[in-house]
């Protein structure tokens, strides 16, 4: 086996890279978006055939750190594509945000298997990444835990359908407050993730619940449901990554420990499973197991990515989009943390939706979200 790692020096790619080193598994690239200094030592130990530095300003850099060797350095979106195009076992797609749906799409049709954690190319491509991958007949195997999770459920289903979609949440760090005690929410304190460690965007994604929104997407897309055959469970312990539902009844669900290592080893080992660092989950420690029901007025979020999957075509594109940007802005402490809601609501009330979408009209979807953000966070 053998892999391309996209986003190598976020959260998941250093995981991904943990599971390559306990087996042996040899990566052909790998890809940054701008942590040189991370790349170059990944580089240096896992001998890829190429790096790919995303931001452009950064490749003489990247260029001069590995001028003794002899791996090829590539940039921007091009030199992404690129890598996702080398002919490998996966393509593990761990970048942020939607600049991961080019790469997704080079890697499907250059016949390339993807290990999907970019949640977001899902979301915003839609039909177009799943005709894409069917129509060149690969595999889309989800790393994100709750995807991974129904993913296995399936795994013993004999091609029984399932009737409903138990999608767990963890309610992130501000469950079961109002937006009076949310008003004035800092970067740091939407930076704690009670259960999960992660890159900071998804981190303030499960915070403002929007995370779950773009999951529910998710689901629809790669489990071919209705958004109302998906029920979201907040359940506070993470221990239940998610369940799927059968006609008859019987509920189907995969537990575990909250480590990210054990989605992402079995998207790589598929359908073999290997041992795992990852800690053994013991239900004695955890004891209790809680459900409770999503805040959607408080977390508007949540309400705006339920209401794009309603209205199709470039919705979802609108909201995720929308979404970056703001999350963007919070990071830089320019706006609030309940204006991302707001500011994600708006977007998709205001803006134009296009129904059976092209790459361009999704393109384009993306660059009215962000001139959006832009112009509303000045106001
Ligand atoms: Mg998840």
């Amino acid at each position: 086996m053998d892999i391309v790692l996209l986003g190598s020096t976020g959260s998941i790619g250093t995981q991904t890279l943990d599971v390559c080193r306990a087996h042996n598994i040899k990566v052909k690239a790998l890809s940054a978006n701008r942590n040189t200094e991370l790349l170059e030592a990944q580089a240096r130990e896992f001998h890829p055939e190429c790096v790919c530095v995303c931001d452009e300003s950064r490749f003489l850099d990247m260029r001069s750190r590995l001028a003794d060797t002899d791996i090829k350095v590539l940039c921007g979106m091009e030199g992404l594509c690129e890598l996702a195009r080398l002919k490998c076992g996966r393509v593990v797609n761990a970048v942020v945000g939607m600049v991961g749906l080019l790469p997704t799409l080079a890697a499907a049709r250059a016949g390339n298997d993807i290990a999907l954690a970019n949640k977001e190319t899902l979301v915003a491509g839609g039909s177009l990444v799943t005709d894409c991958v069917r129509e060149n007949g690969v595999r889309l195997l989800p790393i994100d835990s709750e995807h991974s999770a129904i993913f296995q459920c399936l795994m013993g289903a004999m091609g029984n359908k399932l009737s409903k979609i138990i999608l767990t949440a963890s309610g992130g760090p501000f469950f079961g407050k109002n937006r009076g005690e949310l008003e004035n929410v800092t970067v740091e304190q939407a930076l704690k993730h009670p259960n999960w460690s992660m890159g900071a965007k998804i981190t303030v994604d499960s915070a403002t619940l929007i995370n779950k929104g773009l999951e529910l997407i998710e689901a629809v897309r790669l489990f071919d449901v209705s958004p109302e055959q998906v029920e979201i469970v907040v359940h506070r312990q993470s221990i239940i990554h998610s369940a799927v539902e059968f006609d008859d009844g019987a509920v189907i669900a995969q537990l575990g420990t909250a480590d990210m290592r054990i989605p992402i080893q079995l998207a790589l080992t598929y359908p073999e499973r290997l041992p795992c660092p990852a800690k053994k989950l013991s239900l004695f420690d955890v004891g209790a197991l809680t459900f409770d029901k999503a805040d959607e007025d408080t977390f508007r979020c949540l309400s705006a990515a339920k209401k794009a999957v309603a209205a199709g075509g470039t919705a979802p594109c609108l909201v995720n989009s929308a979404n970056e940007a703001a999350v963007a802005l919070f990071l830089e402490g320019k706006i609030k943390f309940l204006e991302i809601g707001d500011i994600v609501t708006e977007a998709l009330e205001t803006l134009k939706v296009v129904q059976a979408p092209t790459i361009d009209d999704i393109m384009s979807a993306k660059a009215a979200a962000e001139a959006f953000v832009a112009l509303r966070a000045k106001v």
